[in-house]
């Protein structure tokens, strides 16, 4: 059996007798494994896993654990899309990568901080997280993940929209929490706020991240399809223009989604600053099928030659 398999009937095995013994949920017994882990009363016997092999054990328990509950906010990044989302970070943050400084990533949507890490493992150690999550339980599991996986994430358990008390940071990675935003009172301090009835979350997102980044930031999100075709668009649309400069618009492969509705693209903007100039070109691709490894390392180079024209 491979790391992650064992390690995954670890945290399984024990998760499901932890839920027979105190009814609790799948997901509220892997935390309290985790976390039984973290106090050294159990551990897996035999092997020492890597921080990436800990992380996909755990994205496979939360897996499990989000089929059986029937609760529409926890939904997970998987690491389909946080490997092509880390992708494009190491694309626009290589050099910085090469410095000993590491960079402030902040996710203001953590979840189960399943994408955060997911870049993190990915760049190295590189990068100090700051996390903003709403749910109690997600945040929870995000802080004993990035425990076990000795990742430095700051959490704050809050309102992503409300005021955030963190120091601006140098990026921002974000799988955008789509749909109606139902706090009127903080979303009319926003620019994005509409004109009539309730005003769309992944907007107010948009606005509150370019916010808390640095002048000449990256962000990364991870939108809906149609972003920019839904009645609310004009006043995003505006917004974006005035404070960034979009660098892509990148499809996702249809497969990673299991409806076609909820399919997302990748939305990658630099907040403006005095020394950067637009991009020539903004680009705009469609990622192929993640099977076809052929189309895949062509998508790649194409994205490495639009990078380089942008330079000169
Ligand atoms: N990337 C995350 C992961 O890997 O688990 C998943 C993000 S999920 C698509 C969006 C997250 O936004 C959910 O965990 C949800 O609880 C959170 N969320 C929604 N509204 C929020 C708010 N106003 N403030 C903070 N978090 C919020």
């Amino acid at each position: 059996m491979e790391n992650i398999e064992k390690l995954f009937s670890f945290i399984d095995e024990y998760a499901e007798n932890i839920a027979k013994e105190h009814e609790l949920t799948y997901l509220d017994s892997v935390l309290e494994t985790l976390n039984t882990w973290l106090d050294g009363e159990v551990k897996p016997v035999g092997f020492e896993p890597s921080k990436e092999e800990i992380r996909k054990a755990i994205q496979l328990t939360l897996l499990k654990g989000m089929r059986q509950s029937a609760q529409p906010n926890h939904q997970m990044t998987p690491d389909s899309l946080g490997l092509l989302l880390g992708y494009f970070v190491e694309q626009f943050y290589g050099k910085e990568f090469k410095s000993n400084n590491k960079m402030i990533v902040l996710d203001p949507a953590l979840g189960t901080g399943n994408l955060l890490l997911t870049v993190m493992n990915l760049v190295g150690d590189k990068i100090k997280g700051v996390g903003v999550e709403i749910d109690e339980l997600l945040i929870q599991i995000a802080a004993s993940s990035a425990e076990l996986e000795k990742q430095p994430i700051a959490l704050y358990r809050q309102d992503a929209l409300e005021n955030l008390m963190i120091d601006p940071v140098d990026a921002v990675i974000c799988d955008l929490p789509v749909g109606y935003y139902p706090n009127d009172e903080i979303a009319k301090e926003y620019e994005v706020k509409a004109q009539e009835g309730m005003t769309y979350a992944h907007h107010l997102f948009i606005e509150q991240s370019l916010k808390y980044v640095k002048d000449g930031g990256y962000l990364f999100f991870l939108v809906p399809d149609h972003i920019f075709e839904s009645e609310q668009s004009a006043l995003l649309n505006k917004l974006i223009t005035q404070k960034a400069w979009i660098q892509a618009v990148i499809q996702l492969p249809d497969e990673l989604f299991s409806n076609k509705a909820h399919a997302k693209s990748l939305f990658i903007v630099q907040k403006k600053n005095e020394t950067d100039k637009p991009v020539k070109e903004v680009l705009l691709a469609k990622v192929p099928n993640m099977k076809n490894m052929k189309a895949l390392e062509l998508f790649f180079a194409k994205v490495q030659k639009w990078k380089k024209e942008q330079k000169g």
